[in-house]
């Protein structure tokens, strides 16, 4: 029978109460003269314990090592869909799933979870997976990220995987650190890079740290699976091979899984954001240049003269000037677009970091210093107030011949 994830040895244990104190999930608990109690529910195998622990009486690694020891080498996409369309997202993972599987030479499994998608397995396979896990139930139609965390789990006990990559998106944030905590997986939240390290085969995840300052290079060799939510627009999507098949595994979760405390009453799109800026390709920014929220009707004009989208820095969010989905940079989207104007915005790192890989990057400026420019492809020293205008004027002219 295999050991607890974490115990307490009544040998070297002193009953100081220590790790009942340093427990930042209030985990252990501690009877007068007692050895102290782990709540499994509670712990999330942190191991502040472990180190605050005086006499080294806690162990924490077996179960971790048995997860280890039984995960598969397959790696795993979470399939994100909205109404039972498979979400951009998804072909990115795929893309890098299937550089990461054919490195450690194992199978890329699509995990998909929804009503009524058996028609959605072709495409997977055809962006790259070999296996898609499919479970099918009416509670799945809509995403709700405590019954999908209940179904994922369930399936991670069942089949281990070595990886699970999911996107940094609404769903993938709130779904993916409910389904870490419940199997102990290794998560690193927004990567922007993803490697296999040649020496142990473990996934090194790389994310911005420290304000965006430092790029941080994580691995989690105590835990199975690796897991990672990957920022959207970070990677190319997986090319379609048409030729390309797979197997399909469908599979029953127990109906407890899929009862719910919360309900649908109805979805109302955000009104303002008409055009989804991280799939755009124009994206017409404005940051704290701006002045003033109704100058970002200026911007609008010339976004819709392109086809394009409105962006924003978070200086502008956070004046309350445009709506946070606006926002592009580190805590907001990252955009690829083909071109990128940005006016009245100086090119701080949290904001080059979620636009700096647009094919074109046009900069509209009053400060010949602004750092802005040190990254644009071209670059417009003057007043945006003047400028603006004249180009939405002329583009309009020239797309309107
Ligand atoms: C942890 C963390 C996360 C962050 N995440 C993000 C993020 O996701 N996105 C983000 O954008 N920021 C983010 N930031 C904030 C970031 O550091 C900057 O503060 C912000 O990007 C600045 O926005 P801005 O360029 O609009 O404003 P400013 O830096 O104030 O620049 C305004 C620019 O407008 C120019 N200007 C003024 N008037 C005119 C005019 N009439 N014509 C032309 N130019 C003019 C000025 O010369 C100046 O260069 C984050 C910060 C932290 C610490």
């Amino acid at each position: 029978m295999r050991e607890e994830p974490i115990r307490i040895l009544s040998e070297p244990c002193v009953k100081c109460g220590i790790c009942v104190k340093k427990c930042p999930y209030n985990a252990i608990a501690m009877e007068r003269g007692e050895l102290p109690e782990i709540d499994l529910e509670i712990c999330t195998l942190c191991g502040a314990c472990v180190q605050a622990c005086p006499v080294d009486a806690i162990k924490i690694r077996e179960k971790q090592a048995d997860a280890i020891d039984d995960a598969t080498r397959d790696v795993w996409v979470f399939v994100e869909q909205h109404d039972g369309n498979i979400q951009s997202i998804t072909y990115e993972l795929l893309g890098e799933g299937r550089k990461l599987a054919d490195t450690l030479q194992s199978r890329l499994c699509a995990v998909l979870l929804g009503n009524g998608l058996d028609g959605q397995c072709n495409d997977l396979y055809q962006r790259g997976a070999d296996l898609v896990y499919r479970v099918d139930r009416p509670e799945l139609a809509w995403f709700q990220d405590e019954v999908y965390g209940a179904v994922l789990v369930d399936l991670v006990k069942r089949h281990r995987p070595n990886i699970f990559l999911c996107g940094a998106t609404n769903q993938g944030r709130s779904v993916f650190s409910r389904v870490a905590v419940a199997v102990h997986g290794g998560l690193t939240a927004d990567c922007t890079g993803l490697a296999i390290e040649e020496e142990t085969g473990l996934l090194q995840q790389t994310r911005p740290a420290f304000g965006g300052n430092i790029m941080a290079t994580i691995i989690t060799p105590n835990s199975r699976p690796q897991m990672a939510t990957v920022r959207h627009k970070v990677f190319k999507e997986a090319e379609r091979d048409p030729n390309r098949t797979g197997k399909e595994m469908v599979e029953t979760v127990a109906a407890a899984l899929l009862k719910s405390r919360a309900q649908r009453v109805k979805f109302t799109m955000e009104e303002e954001s008409t055009v989804n800026i991280a799939e755009a390709n124009i994206v017409v920014s404005g940051g704290r240049g701006m002045k003033d929220p109704e100058n970002f009707e200026m911007l609008r004009d010339l976004a819709e003269a392109l086809g394009g989208g409105v962006g924003a820095s978070r200086a502008a969010v956070d004046s309350n000037w445009i709506p946070y989905s606006h926002q592009v940079g580190q805590t907001g989207k990252t955009v690829c677009p083909k071109i990128y104007i940005a006016c009245g915005i100086s090119g701080q790192i949290q904001h080059l970091a979620g636009m700096s890989s647009s094919d074109i990057i046009v900069a509209i400026n009053k400060d010949p210093e602004a750092p802005i420019f040190k990254y644009a492809t071209y670059g417009i020293v003057g007043d945006l107030f003047q400028i603006v205008p004249l180009l939405t004027a002329e583009f309009k002219k020239f797309l309107t011949k």
